[in-house]
């Protein structure tokens, strides 16, 4: 019989993993801050839990996917967290992004209990959560990353063991540079491609299959192109990314001018209460620097 697993943080990325996990046929707890938003995966079969706590002790394999580094010590730590309700032998898998540092700091104090840690960030936005497509890049001990395979295996497709504790956070970290200047050469040619004339789909079309296509370019492409911002993945939480980004590579004495440039950018749009607005919106902070709006409206 295969493990209970409780999953704690069910915002955009979790209520599309903990759908897969049922549709994969694993009984899940669930526990949310908000209790309204577990409905819709109560109503598919998901047990709803009173606290981390009460969840960790109804459950062998505990997943979390909340915000950020403070809000799993929260839901681990601190008053009715995991570590009051988990069992010698438990399995805690944190799939949020958060602090490297911290996550070897919580794996120290769950260790110091017999419960066991992985960190296990994930990227693929909230498409890749929905369909069960996420990449899982996993930190912690190998015979951990072997028991967790077939749960990870329906949330994800590509999942790879990166190493010890907080490699995964690392490595996730490493995603988010390429994510966000990817980003900013998207939204630095669309916005060119704009000012040219060009017919933005075709152009779009033009270069997706080549050698300067990626994921950002052909997933959010389009959704600037139709001035869509609802997010996939929040400004606020992509800053919050990028701070993590940024205190490493001081930690590490590493100059990222391009990561450095797109973080101060983002604060501007903050600074203009568009946190809430998907990343993909970096693009109206280059276009109020161009004076030129990219889309129809714009044309
Ligand atoms: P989200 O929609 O904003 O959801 C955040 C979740 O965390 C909610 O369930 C929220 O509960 C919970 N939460 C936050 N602070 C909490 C606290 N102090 N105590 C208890 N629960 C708390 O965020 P998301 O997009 O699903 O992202 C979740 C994690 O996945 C983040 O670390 C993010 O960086 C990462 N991630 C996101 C994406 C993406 O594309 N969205 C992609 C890769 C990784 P409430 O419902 O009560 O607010």
């Amino acid at each position: 019989m295969s493990e209970k697993i409780g999953f704690i943080g069910l915002g955009i990325m979790g209520h599309g993993m903990v759908h897969n996990l049922l549709k994969a046929g694993f009984e899940v707890n669930v526990w949310n801050r908000t209790r309204g938003r577990m409905d819709p995966v109560v109503a598919a079969g998901a047990c709803p839990c009173a606290s981390p706590a009460d969840l960790a002790a109804a459950s062998q394999v505990i997943i979390i996917c909340v915000s950020d580094t403070p809000d799993v010590e929260q839901v681990i730590l601190r008053e009715k967290g995991v570590i009051y309700g988990a069992e010698e032998g438990d399995l805690v898998i944190d799939m949020s992004t958060i602090s490297p540092g911290r996550t070897r700091y919580i794996a120290d104090v769950l260790a110091n209990k017999g419960v066991h840690m992985l960190d296990a960030p994930v990227s693929g936005g909230s498409e890749g959560a929905a369909k069960g497509a996420l990449s899982i890049m996993v930190g912690g001990p190998a015979e951990q990353f072997e028991r967790a395979l077939p749960i990870l295996q329906a949330m994800g497709k590509t999942i790879t063991h990166v190493g010890p504790h907080g490699a995964g956070q690392m490595v996730k970290l490493v995603n988010q540079i390429l994510v966000v200047v990817n980003m900013l050469a998207v939204g630095e040619a669309l916005l060119f491609a704009q000012a040219g004339g060009l017919d933005l789909h075709k152009t779009l079309e033009a270069v997706k299959g080549g050698a300067a296509g990626s994921w950002m370019l052909s997933n959010r492409g389009p959704k600037v192109m139709a001035r869509d911002w609802r997010p996939g993945f929040t400004i606020d939480l992509q800053q919050k990314d990028l701070r993590l980004v940024l205190e490493a590579a001081d930690e590490l004495g590493v100059p990222l001018l391009g990561t450095g440039a797109v973080f101060q950018l983002y604060r501007t749009l903050q600074q203009q209460h568009l946190g809430g607005e998907g990343n993909h919106a970096l693009v109206k902070a280059l276009e109020r620097l161009a004076g030129l709006e990219i889309g129809e409206a714009g044309r």
